[in-house]
């Protein structure tokens, strides 16, 4: 309680060549929305990824917005969407006045693909290849990689499959994730349904200050995202333009952090996953809580780590319990609200939401980031057991 040195939730980590980069660019006077890292950095990702097409843009909301415009998502079209999640995945549905419909999460914290397939076969109707529910047209799924943790994609895209459906998968928060084993096995999250959404905000697990960028299975579909984030513009000499576009393209001076970053990936997700063995170790014994697992099958980018609180043991509200934490140094949060509860969505169809509220009252996201030392770790775990058992009253 004396000590005030905060041990953060999740902080960028500037180890490598960004101020050279960024110095560069600005040297150059290469500040804007065009230069060598903006065309490097979606290289970069491009070949990480193992895709042919990246777009840079300013934002995963950016990203995630450009994606549902390609995907043909129009005023009165409907997007199935998760409730857990957070807003930004769903807030862009609403840009392009289509409505959302709330799905529930599965044990991985992503969307429950059981529940989306019962969705589609018992509440709509599907003819002449459109899925139609309450008259509006399903044109879309955004399933979102919750902390890092990929979807059951094989599962989705095969419910996807059969209603014609396009998949958006928000992977801001799961760069660097893949399926080892499977159908999809050697794919990264992001790359497998039609569209992947990437954020470079400051807290993901490479930033740009603010960014995002696209991919999509049709490397073409690449070429007009990026040429929508560039106000459309259809000549490089007069100002012609035949599309409404926006001005959503990444700045030269985020790519720039961005590039540095790239060659940093690796080695952030090897330090994630480390910092994650220790907790769990840390945490075995413990029985008041237990940290959350990945999916079998897939290696995540071990973005966000998750410990899910004994209810039978622990009444308190997770508020008293974060308060405490940061009393001690130490920032944690509860997962986000649940989207379907949020003001502007309380009118919106949410289909049988029940796990997303069981793990909504439990879960409490704890520090990962990837400056994290052993030490730090230790604190964490230490004073987290030590607040739980107090609240359980032992
Ligand atoms: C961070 C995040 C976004 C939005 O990314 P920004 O770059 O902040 O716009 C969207 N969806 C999820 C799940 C996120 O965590």
């Amino acid at each position: 309680m004396n000590e005030r040195k905060l041990i953060p939730l999740s902080v960028p980590n500037f180890e490598g060549n960004e101020k050279k980069y960024v110095d560069d660019a600005v040297e150059q006077q290469w500040v804007s929305t065009g230069g060598a890292y903006i065309t490097e950095l979606e290289r970069s990702l491009a070949t990480f990824l193992r895709v042919e097409n990246v777009a840079a843009c300013q934002s995963g909301t950016a990203a995630l917005h450009l994606a549902l415009i390609e995907a043909g998502v129009r005023p009165g079209d409907a997007v199935i969407v998760p409730t857990i999640t957070f807003i930004a995945a769903v807030n862009p549905v609403k840009y392009q006045f289509a409505e959302p419909i709330f799905m529930d999460a599965d044990d991985s914290l992503c969307m429950d693909p059981i529940k989306l397939a019962l969705f589609c076969e018992e509440e709509c109707s599907f003819s002449g290849g459109k899925l139609l529910f309450n008259g509006h047209h399903v044109k879309a799924i955004v399933v979102v990689h919750v902390f890092g943790n990929i979807a059951d994609m094989e599962s989705i895209m095969n419910v996807a499959e059969r209603y014609n459906l396009k998949v958006i998968e928000d992977s801001t928060e799961a760069l660097g994730a893949c399926y080892i084993t499977g159908k999809y096995a050697g794919k990264y999250a992001g790359t497998i349904g039609d569209y992947g959404a990437y954020s470079f905000n400051g807290n993901k697990i490479i930033t740009t200050g603010g960014g995002g960028a696209v991919t999509a299975g049709d490397p073409e579909k690449v070429d007009h995202i990026r040429y929508l984030s560039t106000q459309a513009k259809d000549d490089p000499h007069y100002y012609i333009h035949n599309e409404i576009g926006y001005n959503y393209r990444m700045t030269n001076v985020q790519a720039a952090l961005g590039v540095a970053q790239m060659e940093e990936l690796s080695d952030f997700i090897q330090r994630k996953q480390q910092n994650y063995e220790l907790y769990k170790k840390l945490f075995s014994d413990f029985n008041l809580c237990k940290l959350l697992g990945f999916r079998e099958g897939t290696k995540s980018n071990k973005w966000f780590y998750s410990l899910v609180i004994d209810r039978n043991k622990i009444r308190v509200p997770l508020r008293n319990i974060i308060v405490e934490l940061e009393d001690r140094g130490i920032q944690t949060r509860a997962i986000w609200g649940l989207i379907h509860e949020q003001k502007p969505y309380v009118s919106s169809f949410a289909y049988k939401i029940e796990n997303a509220n069981y793990y909504a009252d439990r879960v409490i996201n704890i520090p990962s980031s990837t400056s994290l030392s052993q030490e730090d770790i230790r604190k964490v775990s230490t004073e987290i057991q030590d607040v739980l058992q107090f609240v359980a009253g032992l």
